[in-house]
Order: C-alpha cells, then sequence, then structure tokens
C-alpha cells in the first residue's frame, strides 16, 4: 500500500500537489535522494545545421532512472520540482553534467554548442550567473559553446529581474534561446529588449506544418521573424524528411526531432556522432505551396 502511495504522489503531482502535503513531501525527499544517489541521467539529442545537415549542437535533456519505477519522464517532476524551488538544485546538476559532457566530447574532437533549459526560479537566483562562471572555468569551457533555453513564461514572471540575470549572462558569453516559442504569452517588445540569440519554434506547428496550412505558415513566419530581428531559428519535431526538408527549403537554421535522433545518454552521443551520415536536404516540390 505504502508504494502504491509513493507511486501515486509521481503521478498524481501534475494536477497540482499541495507544497506542505504528505505526497509532496515524499517526492521531493526522493528527489534529493535521486540526487545523492546517482539516479539522475543526462539525455543529449541533437541539432542539425539545415545548410550542412551537420551536427552543430544537442539539447540536455534531463531524465531520472528510478529504481522501481524505471526512466521517469521529466515532465513528472520538472514542474513539481519549479513548484518547490527544487529545481535550482537540479539544473545546478545538469549544469554540472553538461560540462563534463562537453569535456568528454572535446576530447574525442567534437565541439558542440549545447543547450540546457532554465527555468522561472532559476532566473531569480541572482547567484546564478555567478554559478555559472565558475562552472565554465573549472571545466575550461568556451562561454559561447553554452546555449540556455528559457520559455517566455519563465521570462515573462518578472520581467524586470529575468532581464537582469539574462543580460548578466548574455555578457558573460552565452547564449540565449527562447523554447517553445509561439506557445508562451509572448511579448514581440521583450523580445525586442531581451538579450536573446535565437527562437525555437514549438514542436506543435512544427509536427503539424505538413497537414495543417494555419501551422505552416506559423513556422514560416517565425522564421522570417527571427531572421528579420537578426536570430537563429531552431525547430524542434521533427519526425518526418519531409518535415526536414520542408524547413531547410524555409532557410530555418537548424533542427531536433526524432527523425534525426531520439534524445539519448550523453554517454553514447560520441558514439551515435560518429555514425552519422548528412541526409539529402533537397526538396523537390514545396508542400507548402500547392499548385
Ligand atoms: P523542451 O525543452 O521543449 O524539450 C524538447 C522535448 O521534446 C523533449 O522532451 C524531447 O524529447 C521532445 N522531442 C524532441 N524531438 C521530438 C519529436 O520529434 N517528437 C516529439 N513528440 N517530441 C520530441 P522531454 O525530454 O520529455 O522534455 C520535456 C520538457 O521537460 C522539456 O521540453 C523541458 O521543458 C523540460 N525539461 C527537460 N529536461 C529539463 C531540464 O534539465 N531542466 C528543466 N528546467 N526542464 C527540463
Ligand atoms: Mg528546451
Ligand atoms: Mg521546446
Ligand atoms: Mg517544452
Amino acid at each position: 500500500y505504502a508504494a502504491k502511495q509513493r507511486q501515486a504522489g509521481v503521478i498524481t503531482y501534475q494536477a497540482g500537489l499541495d507544497s506542505g502535503s504528505q505526497e509532496s513531501l515524499t517526492l521531493l525527499g526522493e528527489l534529493r535522494h535521486a540526487v545523492d544517489h546517482g539516479q539522475l541521467r543526462l539525455f543529449l539529442q541533437p541539432k542539425l545545421d539545415l545548410r550542412t545537415g551537420r551536427v552543430v549542437g544537442a539539447e540536455a535533456l534531463i531524465r531520472w532512472l528510478h529504481p522501481e519505477r524505471g526512466m521517469v519522464p521529466p515532465m513528472r517532476f520538472i514542474p513539481f520540482a519549479e513548484q518547490t524551488g527544487f529545481i535550482r538544485v537540479l539544473s545546478m546538476w545538469v549544469l554540472e553534467a553538461v560540462a563534463d559532457a562537453a569535456q568528454a566530447l572535446a576530447a574525442r574532437g567534437h565541439t558542440l554548442k549545447i543547450a540546457v533549459n532554465l527555468s522561472t526560479r532559476d532566473l531569480m537566483d541572482q547567484e546564478l550567473p555567478a554559478k555559472i562562471e565558475s562552472l565554465l572555468a573549472r571545466h575550461a569551457i568556451d562561454p559561447a559553446g553554452l546555449v540556455l533555453e528559457i520559455t517566455e513564461s519563465a521570462i515573462m514572471d518578472d520581467p524586470q529581474r529575468a532581464l537582469g540575470t539574462l543580460d548578466r549572462l548574455h555578457q558573460m558569453g552565452l547564449k540565449l534561446s527562447i523554447d517553445d516559442f509561439g506557445t508562451g504569452y509572448s511579448s514581440l517588445a521583450y523580445l525586442k529588449r531581451l538579450p536573446v540569440d535565437e527562437l525555437k519554434i514549438d514542436r506543435s506547428f512544427v509536427m503539424n506544418m505538413e497537414s495543417d496550412v494555419q501551422d505552416a505558415k506559423i513556422v514560416r513566419s517565425t522564421i522570417d521573424l527571427a531572421h528579420n530581428l537578426g536570430l537563429t531559428v531552431v525547430a524542434e519535431g521533427i519526425e518526418s524528411v519531409k518535415a526536414l526538408r520542408i524547413l531547410a527549403s524555409l532557410a530555418c537554421d537548424e533542427a531536433q526531432g526524432y527523425f534525426i535522433a531520439r534524445p539519448m545518454p550523453a554517454d553514447e552521443f560520441a558514439d551515435w556522432l560518429a555514425a552519422w551520415t548528412p541526409p539529402d536536404l533537397r526538396l523537390e516540390t514545396s508542400l507548402l505551396e500547392p499548385t
């Protein structure tokens, strides 16, 4: 019975766990235990340059390898970690793991940009830029090789404070990316003021663009918007070669998705990379402009 209740803790928190409840305290305890006992795993998912088909980067995605529940996806514990503030611990764990992975990849001759997801709580942490600075120094990592993916909502929670943190990180040479672009309550005025380098088109638009004309138009317009603002644009959620080719024909800069590769354990990434052959990116007939 106890085990069942613990399991319920992880599964039902999404409906909004009261942070003082027993379930919530149990989950928080389990997360602490996970960090201390090596149950977290760093996964990487490659990003392609759409002009060359070569791998230019990767996104870091956390997983929790639970002894009983197996691989727990981030959506099962990240929102809870954000709610309780424990996300700061997880974010530092991810940043450390990414620094190790970047060093290991560099040792095998690969210099890639690695992107880390950050949350509102991270941006509210005044010490974050200093923590990242010391991490980069300790691992001798070029700040330009680290991309921070932040959602519009995370910024809009407290734009003034987020702006302060993001400005400092940008001054340090890190690249900033707006994740899930188009799904949050975006403000183009903030987009102009933020030290942003990249927009990531949300996968909901990309996954439907072959069947939904509106989504195709949103994808196309977002690429143009990004380029007009001098930003790099990345499409996530590419599940077919067709989608990959359409995005290349629209001059989207980078692509990420299951068609290229699913997120994989960080220590398998170098082997995967060695076996990667750039795909044919030519599109004969544009599906976006049916005749
Ligand atoms: P995200 O940052 O938008 O990450 C992309 C998500 O889309 C990942 O899910 C990835 O596996 C998935 N994805 C990539 N390509 C495809 C595709 O072609 N089709 C489909 N259906 N999905 C695709 P994942 O790893 O489950 O992560 C979900 C979300 O959890 C992330 O969305 C991010 O918001 C959050 N997350 C993951 N790791 C971290 C982390 O270390 N820190 C924080 N703060 N959030 C994280
Ligand atoms: Mg992301
Ligand atoms: Mg995203
Ligand atoms: Mg997302």
